[in-house]
């Protein structure tokens, strides 16, 4: 069955680019049938903090990519790493190296100067230990093959391959005994059976190292799939002069996890002219064939018009709950249970018009607030002493009504028509009273989600 994963260095924010990646690992194996897995790259001990490795996992959790087993950290497989070493020294596909440092030192700067890339040259590969320096702790070095070359059949970026004089002999373990990153990749891969390695595509050159590995070990080397690596609109690696690049960012900002899902998905792979994909379709649809070979351009604007679609997509209740912690921490809002329910009552309206949680939440404040209501300065200029007086008229017409949207409506066209006005000249100076601001809802809506004691409160305070 097929085994996916996603293996993150904490480094303190989990980046949409990554979060793409999960996404990938996490489609292509429900696709599939088979498992996603998380594999924590924290040998970092500097960087790879608590909190560093808690971004990450809340990260995935909030975007729905949980993987279906405990993920596996690094650090706790160094003894592993080491036995594997010592696996392939008897196997006589590694090899003990005692260079000192200088002599590498040595050894890099006479091949810059003589125009080379700097290489280790081999001097241990065949050398007898016995001639090992005293004192000396030897690093363990991969036997990397000479001849012909290293392909990798790449399922997004085809055949690459490299001749095997370019590559020297890596080393695996270092002399103070701890893996090298690419050996530990490779061995952690094997132990948790991954089958497809799904990853950026900044990794493409990595995978000469490991597959060498794999071959020396004599394992089944997984299939690798390099994708490429998201860019600003001006085609550099997005960074942060971009915009948000943290998937923490992009929820503070008031973005959908099915929306950023939703846009990451689209971004780099295709299925026909499909741009809006449930989490189900994406599963159904999702195949390594459909990602480009092109690096794809972050566009802002397009993830937020994504994210409008999802929003009126959302479930009332669920934006109701994001929308009242939104407007917890703003003291001048009143927000008991009165104010949920009008919030939850205009959803419906409010959900039409906002891009991101964060309008969302602007929109539905003055629902929440107290009088006297504050006043957009557009709405100010709307009550004037003949729309004050208008107002109190209508405020008596209203007390009567049933106060349905329907009934409202009904209202308020038949007090038009009776004062000679339009609709709009009534139902402006209308909304500037009762909610300080030229636009809302359906002013019929608006009101009936105040409720008739309130909007005539917010109708007396304004023209009384
Ligand atoms: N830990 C690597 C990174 O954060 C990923 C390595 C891999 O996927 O093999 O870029």
């Amino acid at each position: 069955t097929v085994r996916t994963r996603f293996a993150p260095s904490p480094t303190g924010l989990l980046h949409i680019g990554g979060a793409r990646t999960a996404l990938f690992n996490y489609l292509f194996s429900r696709h599939h049938g088979g498992q996603f897995l998380l594999r924590i790259e924290d040998t970092d001990r500097e960087r790879s903090t608590a909190q560093a490795t808690q971004v990450i996992l809340d990260g995935l959790a909030w975007l729905g990519l949980t993987p279906d087993e405990p993920p596996v950290y690094q650090s706790t497989r160094q003894a592993r790493h080491a036995e594997v070493a010592m696996q392939m020294l008897e196997s006589g596909h590694a090899y003990r190296c005692y260079c000192t440092p200088d002599e590498l030192k040595q050894m890099r700067e006479q091949a810059l100067a003589e125009g080379r890339p700097p290489r280790y040259d081999g001097r241990w590969r065949d050398r007898d230990p016995k001639d090992a320096p005293p004192g000396v702790k030897p690093a363990i070095r991969l036997k990397a093959p000479r001849d012909g070359e290293t392909v990798v059949a790449d399922l997004v970026q085809g055949d690459v391959r490299v001749g095997n004089t370019e590559l020297d002999d890596m080393i695996i373990l270092r002399s103070d005994g701890t893996p090298t990153y690419l050996h530990a990749v490779v061995v952690d891969d094997h132990d948790m059976g991954i089958t497809h390695v799904v990853r950026g595509d900044d990794h493409l050159t990595n995978t000469f190292r490991q597959v060498q590995v794999y071959d020396a070990m004599g394992w089944d080397k997984p299939h690798f799939a390099h994708i490429p690596l998201i860019h600003g609109a001006d085609g550099a690696k997005l960074s942060k002069r971009h915009g948000a690049v943290s998937v923490l960012e992009f929820r503070e900002e008031g973005y959908l996890p099915e929306a950023l899902c939703n846009y990451l998905l689209r971004l780099g792979w295709g299925h026909g002219d499909a741009e809006i994909l449930s989490r189900e379709e994406a599963i159904a649809l999702f195949d390594l064939g459909g990602v480009g070979r092109a690096a794809s351009r972050m566009d802002y604007a397009k993830l937020t018009h994504v994210n409008g679609i999802w929003l009126r997509r959302a479930d009332d209740d669920r934006l109701t709950q994001e929308v009242l912690q939104r407007l917890a921490h703003r003291p001048e809002l009143a927000l008991g249970t009165v104010a949920a329910h009008r919030i939850r009552t205009l959803m419906p309206g409010l959900k039409e018009r906002a891009k991101t949680l964060v309008d969302l939440a602007d929109s539905a404040a003055f629902l929440a607030h107290p009088l006297p209501l504050p006043m957009e300065p557009k709405a100010a200029a709307l009550l004037t002493a003949e729309n004050r007086l208008m107002l109190r008229e209508l405020a008596a017409a209203l007390a009567g009504t049933d106060f349905g949207p329907e009934r409202i409506d009904a209202a308020l066209r038949a007090f038009a028509e009776t004062h000679g006005r339009k609709l709009g000249q009534v139902a402006q100076p209308l909304r500037a009273a009762v909610a300080g601001s030229t636009v809302s809802p359906g002013i019929d809506m608006t009101l009936a989600a105040l409720g008739r004691e309130e909007a005539l409160a917010r109708i007396a305070a304004v023209s009384t």
